[in-house]
C-alpha cells in the first residue's frame, strides 16, 4: 500500500512531458545542419542572431558556433515552459510580447496531436503548425521576421516523429500511464511519455559528445523517404501500437530488455528521419536568389526539395 501511495505521488508530481527531450532535439537539429549548404547555415545563423535569447543560445552552446546555437534553438519551445516571460495559453499575462513576437504564450497544444480510436484528431496542433512555422519563414522579407518561426519549426519536426507524439487522446499520449522502468536508476517510474522522450540520449548531450552521436546516427540510418507532414504523422501514429510495454512488473507495465532495445532502435531511427527531412526542408526554405513564388510548399506538398545535398 506504501509503495502504491509512493507511485501515485510519483505520478502526481511529474507534469506531462514536452517533447523529446534536448538530446533529441539537438541530435536532429545536428543532422539537419549537416544537410544544408553554406548559405543556408549562414541565412538561418542571421535568423537566429535576431531571436531575443540568441545570448543564451550562444551561451549554453559555450561557443560562437553557429552549428551549436542552431542546436541549442530547437530546444527553445520546450525552454519557454518555465520561462516567467511567457504564459500557458489561457493566462492573462500584462505587457508586450517580445519584440517581433505575435504573443507570450507557451502554446502546449503546438508539440503533439492526440487522436481517438478512430483516427480523429481530439487534441493538439503540430501538424497545422509545422505548414504554418514554415510559409511564415518562407515569406519573411528579413532576418527578424523568421525568428519566432525557425527555432519552433526546428522543434516541432522532431517532436511529430516521436511516436507519442501522435498518441491516443484517451491517456494523453501516454502522459498519463506510468511504467516501471529498470534501465534507468534515476527515474524507475516515468510516465510512458517521458520514457520515449529520453531515448534518444542524457538532455546535456552538447559539443563533441553530440557530434559523435549524431555520426552514429548517420552511420545507422540511411536516409528517410522525404514525405510530408501527413506521412511523418502517419508513421508515428502507426508506431503506436509497440510503443506500450505487454509485460507486467509488480505493479505496473514494466519495461523489459526486449522492449527497451527496440524502443532505443525505434527513437534513434525517427531522430535521424526528423533531422534529415527538417535538413531538407530548411534548404529549401532558406535557398538564396529563388523568387518566393517559385518555391515548393515543403513540407505541406512533400515536392522534391531543391537542396543539393536531398535524395
Ligand atoms: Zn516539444
Amino acid at each position: 500500500m506504501l509503495r502504491f501511495a509512493l507511485l501515485i505521488l510519483l505520478a502526481a508530481t511529474c507534469g506531462p512531458a514536452a517533447a523529446w527531450n534536448a538530446a533529441g532535439h539537438r541530435l536532429a537539429a545536428w543532422i539537419a545542419w549537416q544537410q544544408l549548404d553554406e548559405p543556408a547555415r549562414q541565412k538561418a545563423a542571421e535568423i537566429l542572431a535576431t531571436h531575443p535569447d540568441h545570448a543564451r543560445w550562444s551561451a549554453r552552446g559555450r561557443a560562437d558556433d553557429a552549428a551549436a546555437i542552431f542546436a541549442e534553438a530547437a530546444t527553445w519551445p520546450d525552454d519557454i515552459r518555465g520561462d516567467p516571460r511567457f504564459e500557458d495559453d489561457r493566462g492573462t499575462l500584462a505587457g508586450a510580447p517580445l519584440p517581433g513576437f505575435p504573443d507570450r504564450k507557451r502554446h502546449a497544444s503546438w508539440h503533439y496531436v492526440d487522436l481517438d480510436a478512430q483516427g480523429r484528431v481530439r487534441a493538439g496542433e503540430i501538424d497545422i503548425r509545422i505548414p504554418e512555422l514554415a510559409d511564415a519563414i518562407r515569406r519573411a522579407a528579413t532576418p527578424a521576421a523568421a525568428a519566432y518561426a525557425l527555432p519552433w519549426l526546428l522543434h516541432l519536426v522532431a517532436d511529430i516523429h516521436q511516436p507519442l507524439h501522435v498518441g491516443r487522446f484517451g491517456d494523453e499520449g501516454g502522459n498519463a500511464v506510468t511504467v516501471e522502468n529498470p534501465f534507468n536508476p534515476r527515474q524507475p517510474f516515468p510516465t510512458l511519455h517521458t520514457y520515449w522522450d529520453d531515448l534518444p540520449g542524457p538532455p546535456w548531450l552538447r559539443g563533441r559528445r553530440l557530434e559523435a552521436a549524431g555520426k552514429d546516427l548517420l552511420s545507422r540510418y540511411p536516409p528517410p523517404v522525404r514525405g510530408d507532414v501527413a506521412a511523418w504523422r502517419t508513421e508515428s501514429h502507426a508506431l503506436l501500437a509497440s510503443a506500450y510495454p505487454q509485460e507486467l512488473g509488480s505493479l505496473l507495465p514494466i519495461i523489459g530488455e526486449h522492449f527497451h532495445e527496440r524502443a532505443l532502435d525505434i527513437a534513434r531511427r525517427r531522430v535521424a528521419a526528423a533531422g534529415h527531412r527538417l535538413g531538407w526542408l530548411l534548404a529549401d526554405l532558406l535557398a538564396p536568389g529563388v523568387p518566393r513564388e517559385t518555391r515548393d510548399g515543403g513540407a505541406a506538398t512533400g515536392k522534391a526539395p531543391s537542396g543539393a545535398k536531398s535524395p
